[in-house]
């Protein structure tokens, strides 16, 4: 269904988000100041209107929805809740049909032109991954230096890092360990 496949997109764009403003190390290095480039890709990952940016007032959000995905890893759900529900009602998230230019209707639970719209968005999307079974798929990566949060895409459950460089960067790493 489409508005749950909106609602799915919505989430990796809130994880995204979240490790944008809260990973202080990614993929083995600092993690940079964020960009307007950076939120913007962050907000294609859901939508593919073009939206203004500025960064500043996509952090607050950004590292509030890092501090409560943080907590799942360890399986503090609660601590989660409490940070997500703040969020949905600081944003005043509230579902809304919704219709750009030429796009069909769709909900949305903030407005899109603006930054506590898309951070209401995500914290309904965060929201819904709380008060499901898929709750245990969020995970930190492994990998030294990579604070960075994902969705375990895997049947098994057995996705340890974010992305195919932090688990080479791991291999390379441990290879080095044996042979010295
Ligand atoms: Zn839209
Ligand atoms: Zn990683």
């Amino acid at each position: 269904m489409e508005a749950t496949n909106h609602l799915k997109a919505s989430l990796v764009a809130a994880i995204a988000l979240a490790n944008t403003f809260g990973s202080a190390w990614r993929h083995g290095r600092r993690s940079p100041e964020p960009t307007v480039t950076a939120v913007q890709d962050v907000l294609r990952l859901t939508t593919r209107q073009a939206v203004g940016v500025e960064v500043e007032a996509y952090a607050p959000g950004g590292r509030r929805l890092y501090d409560a995905l943080s907590c799942l890893p360890a399986g503090d759900v609660d601590a989660a809740v409490e940070v997500v529900n703040a969020l949905l009602r600081s944003t005043k998230a509230a579902p809304q049909l919704t219709r750009h230019e030429d796009a069909p209707w769709h909900l949305h639970f903030g407005d899109p032109g603006v930054a506590t719209g898309w951070i209401a968005e995500f914290a309904t999307a965060t929201a819904m991954l709380l008060g499901s079974g898929d709750v245990h798929r969020l995970r930190r990566c492994e990998a030294a230096r990579c604070e960075d949060l994902f969705l375990d895409a895997t049947r098994n459950r057995s996705q340890r890092f974010c992305s195919t460089a932090c688990q080479n960067r791991t291999k390379v790493a441990a290879h080095r360990a044996r042979s010295t």
